[in-house]
């Protein structure tokens, strides 16, 4: 089990990536009001931002008897036909804390829209940040470097995307216990604080992370985000 902490200098997401998130296409700068939340934002989010993380390596053997999960999987999932081939397995879970959630609630609550939509892009990117950072961290414990070697990658998949139903979120918290860093699982499988991300990181032949996006659930997926990701594996 590692448990790792970092400052949110660390995880601060790119300015425009938050921008994207907000609907505005990539080189464009806001009007000067939205601008000047945007910053405020990010001073936001580090000042709230308490980041941690946890993971373990666990063997293919024992992912068998999480990936089930309740038996809702889709029979395409993604992550089905991948897992089997990979060199090493870590579940993992990451969470920027609790006062970042409270504070995006109590903006809402406040009536403060634009402000709480803005401050709530900046800490998803900081969490998905935080997730990649968290890879890093386990990638270092293997290799000081913290990079694969050619032809290996790794990628973190997580319950609730890409086929792998989210009540898979109870096999992997029973056995990652990632309450030991303060992030709770819900009834509907949603976790709190709600900035928290978990999954297993997948490390091994980067062939074994590419497919072809036409399963059928991929006729909902918003972001085909898989693309950017496959797209990420040094060849
Ligand atoms: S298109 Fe969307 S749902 Fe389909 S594999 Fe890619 S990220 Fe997953």
């Amino acid at each position: 089990m590692f448990i790792h902490e970092c400052a949110t200098r660390g995880i601060e997401p790119d300015r425009s990536s938050v921008l994207g998130l907000l609907g505005y296409p990539a080189d464009t700068e806001p009007a000067d009001g939205i601008s000047d939340l945007v910053d405020r934002a990010f001073e936001l989010f580090h000042r709230t931002a308490a980041p941690r993380g946890i993971s373990t390596v666990i063997s293919v053997d024992e992912f068998d008897t999480i990936w089930p999960g309740e038996g809702m999987n889709d029979p395409e999932a993604v992550l089905g036909p991948i897992y089997p081939l990979a060199d090493r397995l870590a579940l993992s879970a990451v969470t920027l804390g609790q006062e970042v959630s409270d504070t995006i609630t109590r903006l809402f609550d406040e009536n403060d829209f634009a402000f709480a939509t803005i401050f709530d892009a900046v800490a998803s990117g900081g969490a998905d940040r935080l997730a990649d950072v968290m890879m890093q961290a386990h990638l270092e414990r293997f290799d000081p470097a913290g990079e694969d070697p050619p032809g290996i990658g790794s990628l973190l998949y997580s319950p609730g995307y890409c086929g792998w139903h989210v009540s898979g979120q109870r096999a992997l918290f029973r056995r990652l216990q990632p309450g030991q860093i303060g992030i709770e699982l819900l009834e509907s499988c949603l976790m709190r604080p709600s900035k928290s991300v978990s999954g297993v990181i997948v490390t091994g032949p980067v062939e074994i992370h590419r497919f072809v996006p036409d399963f059928g659930y991929c006729a909902n997926c918003a972001t085909k985000s898989c693309r950017e990701r496959i797209a990420s594996l040094a060849v």
